[in-house]
């Protein structure tokens, strides 16, 4: 094979802390890659995706020998920075009501279900707790009239996919939440709420007996030949299969250009509430709520894990950046928001601050497609989420080490059958039309933002 030099344009920049691992008790570091190593695998990215394909590397190749390479720590990239929805139902960001086509949708539920089941036999060997990994169900919920009749075309959906659910009462709501922002509640069981920091670092530790994990190790520099050779700050690594799980960051490594949208959304996260606000609040210890409208609010109210206080965090706005980072202005419109959506639904918490303003990346494609498959000789892409990264990460993970070492599986060709990320608009109609639309969509959620 001929060489080929790629060099990586750009390295992630994360807007803000990653307030989910911040909130934890801090964790040795893995040490930096330094001097030359050889592996039989390495996967750059350690989110979602990347410690998935690790473990279903291990899984396949007996005594393989696997590294992972992180850019940060982690946790502390878009993996630590979600609000931990592992959502099995369709969940397409880019539509009005989260539904795709019908047969679609359907095999995205199987699929789904299979990422999850994946994630459920990580939590399971590596004993996390229920409040790292809880298989509770999720609840997309309403405050307003528009975001009723939102439910209502949802519940309509699940009725035609034949899944189960139940509706939630204004009361219900109350009681669960304390607040009585919502009108209306639709539950379905198949979800998993995690905590996304904590999962990610309790599967790197279950998964660091077998697989070498290296961080603040990003990969500068790809050198395509026989032996790949992977280049970082300090250290050099030379492998046969490299997978590349840095889901938007593809593109820095000059992979799907102009196929990619780069958004952002971001969060805010209160300190830890005292007994007394506790009390004001009311509601359970642990809750978490989707918007009826893809464009509004979603809140998490989240206790006490290893000593990180009952807080609640919302998270709103997004904006889309195609140079990868986010900007100060975007911060700032988006903590005004979350102010609001927080006094709004929360008025018996007035004066409670927010401790952690963050931001952080999403990858989606124009047709909700992923960034898959073979991209060079024996380097493969598990990138684009399309905003659901916990469990189409996973998914995509699994499915990069079963292509790359199995070639096919049942599960594979059920994945493939996808098309390839649409085209963009060139710019500069691409990040105006785009953003203007999101404003637009943001200004009509209305109350549900
Ligand atoms: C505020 C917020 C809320 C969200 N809520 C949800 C939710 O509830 N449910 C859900 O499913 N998704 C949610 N998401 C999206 C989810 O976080 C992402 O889709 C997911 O993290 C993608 O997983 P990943 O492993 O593919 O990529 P990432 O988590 O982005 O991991 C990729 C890793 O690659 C590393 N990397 C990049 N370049 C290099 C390099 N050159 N060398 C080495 N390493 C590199 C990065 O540092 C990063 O850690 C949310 C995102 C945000 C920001």
């Amino acid at each position: 094979m001929s060489k080929k030099i790629i060099k990586v344009k750009r390295l992630p920049k994360d807007p803000g802390p990653a307030a989910w691992n911040r909130i934890l008790t801090p964790e040795p570091e893995y040490p930096a890659l330094s001097g030359d190593v050889q592996a039989d695998w390495v996967v750059v990215g350690g989110g979602f995706t990347g410690l998935a394909a690790a473990r279903r590397l291990a899984q396949l190749t007996g005594n393989d020998s696997i590294v992972v390479l992180e850019a940060g720590r982690l946790a502390d990239g878009p993996a630590g920075r979600n609000s931990g929805f592992m959502i099995d139902l369709p969940h397409e960001l880019n539509s009005e009501t989260y539904a795709g086509s019908h047969d679609h949708d359907l095999q995205q539920i199987r699929l789904n279900r299979a990422a999850i089941a994946f994630a459920a036999e990580m939590a399971e060997e590596y004993e996390m707790d229920r409040k790292v990994f809880d298989p509770c169900g999720k609840v997309t919920a309403a405050g307003s009239d528009k975001g009723v009749a939102h439910i209502e075309s949802y519940r309509k959906h699940l009725d035609e996919l034949g899944e189960s659910y139940e509706l939630r009462s204004a009361l219900d709501m109350k009681d669960w939440t304390g607040s009585d922002f919502y009108r209306t509640g639709l539950y379905t069981p198949g979800a998993v709420m995690i905590q996304p920091a904590a999962f990610i670092r309790q599967a790197a530790r279950g998964l660091s007996d077998r697989v070498s994990i290296y961080e603040n190790s990003p990969v500068v520099e790809m050198s395509l030949a026989d032996d790949h050779l992977l280049t970082t700050p300090r250290g050099q690594i030379r492998a046969k299969g490299v997978i590349l799980a840095v889901n938007g960051h593809v593109q820095s490594f000059g992979f799907f250009p102009r196929q990619l949208l780069h958004v952002f959304t971001f969060a805010s996260m209160t300190r830890a509430l005292t007994q007394s606000e506790v009390h004001r609040l009311g509601g359970v210890e642990d809750w978490g709520i989707l918007p009826a409208d893809p464009m509004g609010t979603t809140v998490r109210r989240s206790s006490n894990l290893m000593g990180s206080g009952d807080r609640i965090v919302v998270r709103n706005h997004a904006t889309l950046n195609q140079s990868i980072e986010a900007n100060e202005s975007n911060m700032r419109r988006a903590a005004k928001l979350q102010d609001r959506s927080f006094a709004n639904r929360f008025p018996m918490l007035k004066g409670v601050e927010m401790e952690h303003r963050w931001g952080g990346r999403l990858c989606l494609s124009w047709n909700s497609m992923p960034a898959f498959g073979e991209v060079e000789k024996r380097v493969w892409s598990a990138c684009c989420q399309n905003g659901l990264g916990t469990v189409k990460g996973t998914l995509s993970g699994m499915m990069a080490a079963e292509q790359a070492v199995l070639g096919s599986s049942e599960m594979l060709t059920e994945f493939l059958d996808h098309q390839q990320p649409k085209l963009l608009p060139p710019e500069p109609f691409l990040s105006l039309g785009a953003n203007m639309t999101m404003r637009w969509k943001e200004w009509q959620a209305g109350i549900e933002l």
